[in-house]
């Protein structure tokens, strides 16, 4: 039996927690199936495209223009920033919604939210299925298969270590990439 597949991490910095309860992770990487290092995905987009069939199209650092294995680790795993482990075949969020992933307080877990296209938040099937019984233009292009509110995993080692989303002074010298990448 080969070994599973490694699966997209998103790792969340400090520089998105004051935004809220707005989408918690600021940077996505991928893992290449071949060499194991990690690759920065620079869209959500591009990452829940990759996230969508990833067993049955796992990701090679070829898969990247002008990328090979060859080429030096974008970011390494480690406890500097908080990670986040994604499941493998998420499908994409349906038109007119996003899939927001939203770390708790107490960054022990995070939690998965869908913005509908009324701007209210389905935060589970139940959800969902109110929203289309209330809304029955868009069963057409929202089924509700194309939710899925599996919670990625927070990696428990690099909270108690990222003291960086703890101590917001110390993210603004130890988060300068984060902080760059995340505005706009
Ligand atoms: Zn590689």
């Amino acid at each position: 039996m080969a070994s599973p597949p490694p699966i997209p991490a998103t790792p969340a910095p400090s520089s998105q927690r004051k935004r809220g309860r707005r989408e918690s992770v600021g940077l996505f990487a991928i893992q290449c199936c071949d060499c194991q290092k990690w690759r920065t995905v620079p869209t959500k987009d591009e990452f829940e495209t990759i996230r969508e069939n990833l067993t049955e199209d796992p990701w090679f650092c070829s898969k990247r223009p002008n990328c090979s294995c060859e080429d030096p680790a974008d970011i390494e795993y480690d406890n500097s920033r908080i990670w986040v482990i994604d499941r493998p075949n998420i499908p994409k969020p349906p038109p007119e919604t996003e899939r927001l992933a939203i770390i708790r307080r107490d960054l022990t877990a995070m939690d998965i939210c869908y913005v509908l296209p009324n701007g209210q938040r389905a935060k589970s099937m139940a959800d969902v299925q109110k929203f289309l019984d209330a809304n029955p233009e868009y069963k057409d292009s929202l089924s509700v298969e194309s939710f899925n509110f599996t919670l990625p995993k927070v990696v428990e080692e690099t909270v108690s270590g990222g003291s960086a989303w703890r101590t917001n002074k110390q993210a603004k010298n130890q988060g300068k990439i984060n902080a760059s990448s995340s505005k706009k």
